[in-house]
């Protein structure tokens, strides 16, 4: 990445900042709105291989939404849902909510960490996917970890940040 941030206006309320992060560089994605959510590269390239799944289940909202599906996971325990209110069947008034999930008690429950976006603020975000694609190149290729050989063995996937996140700390000792 040959820049330092880049920022792109959404709506009103709502800017994507791309961002070389911490010591390493890697950059990453933030949504700026009323709450700030940042995203890693790799939850980024699922939301958009997830994004024509997630816009068909809001259109359907007007007609039978049933066999539709209402929940992806990004990995990492974050979570993209679909709220909607029963009086207002329009699928403009759907509200995208992209959130992390976190463990309370032995119970997994919605964190604070999450941003919602109203939908055409969702289509306009998934609109810059070949955008962000030129000025992030590695996300044409990248893999989801869990394709990764580590993860071949179940220990590979409990030491993984991204797909054990409460735990794989845990788990590094067996290494
Ligand atoms: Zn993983």
């Amino acid at each position: 990445m040959d820049f330092e941030e880049a920022t792109f206006n959404i709506s009103s309320s709502l800017a994507m900042k791309i961002h070389s992060d911490g010591d390493y560089c890697v950059p990453t994605i933030t949504l700026c709105g009323l709450q700030k959510l940042t995203l890693s590269l790799q939850k980024w390239k699922q939301l958009t291989k997830d994004s024509n799944s997630i816009l068909l289940a809001i259109d359907g909202i007007n007609e039978e939404s049933f066999g539709y599906e209402s929940e992806w996971c990004l990995g990492g325990n974050f979570y993209v849902t679909i709220h909607r209110s029963i009086q207002e069947t329009s699928h403009l008034s759907a509200i995208v909510d992209i959130r992390k999930r976190t463990k309370i008690h032995g119970k997994i429950i919605d964190s604070d960490e999450g941003i919602l976006l109203t939908y055409s603020e969702f289509r306009q975000l998934m609109k810059l996917t070949s955008i962000v694609e030129k000025l992030i190149p590695e996300l044409v290729n990248l893999r989801p970890c869990w394709e990764g050989d580590d993860h071949y063995n179940q220990l590979g996937a409990l030491m993984c940040p991204e797909c054990n996140p409460y735990e794989y700390m845990n788990w590094l000792e067996y290494r």
